[in-house]
């Protein structure tokens, strides 16, 4: 999983293993590696929300939509869409970015968003919620809710 920082989102290099950093501005384009120059084509991989900072920042400043998986460690379903997410985020590059929100952690996101079923999904586009649904569901179903939000949002 990727993390975040005050500045944007701290992925490895598919290539040596360096840890980088993509501005959250620039989310939505690729980046190269600081050691062996390989480029990085995006986030390809879900992210970890390690504070309401660091997601305000994220939800904010993300040119890309971004969906956010709320879960907890102790929920069966929740353990079982977790590898669905991993393919939805290996296969939106560049497209959509793939965050997850620990419930149990992240308590004031959680109770922000009137979280009381997990697992929830919300997506998010310039800092707005667009559209929230609960429940496991396989990658396929996972990116209809995403296309199906963003064409009734008009983007
Ligand atoms: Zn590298």
């Amino acid at each position: 999983m990727a993390k975040l920082d005050e500045n944007g989102v701290v992925l490895a290099c598919p290539n040596c293993g360096q840890r980088n950093r993509i501005r959250y501005e620039h989310l939505n384009q690729a980046a190269r590696c600081g050691k062996c120059k390989t480029t990085i084509p995006g986030v390809n991989v879900p992210i970890e929300v390690d504070s309401e900072e660091h997601f305000n920042l994220l939800i904010g400043l993300s040119p890309l939509p971004v969906l956010v998986d709320y879960w907890a460690p102790w929920c069966g379903p929740c353990k079982m869409v977790a590898p669905e997410f991993e393919k939805v985020a290996a296969s939106t590059v560049g497209e959509l970015i793939v965050a997850k929100v620990n419930t149990d952690a992240q308590t004031a996101i959680a109770g922000r968003f009137n979280i009381s079923a997990i697992p929830t999904l919300i997506l998010f586009q310039g800092g707005n919620e667009v559209a929230r649904t609960s429940g496991a569901r396989p990658a396929a179903g996972i990116k209809d809710f995403v296309s199906n939000s963003l064409s009734h949002a008009g983007v």
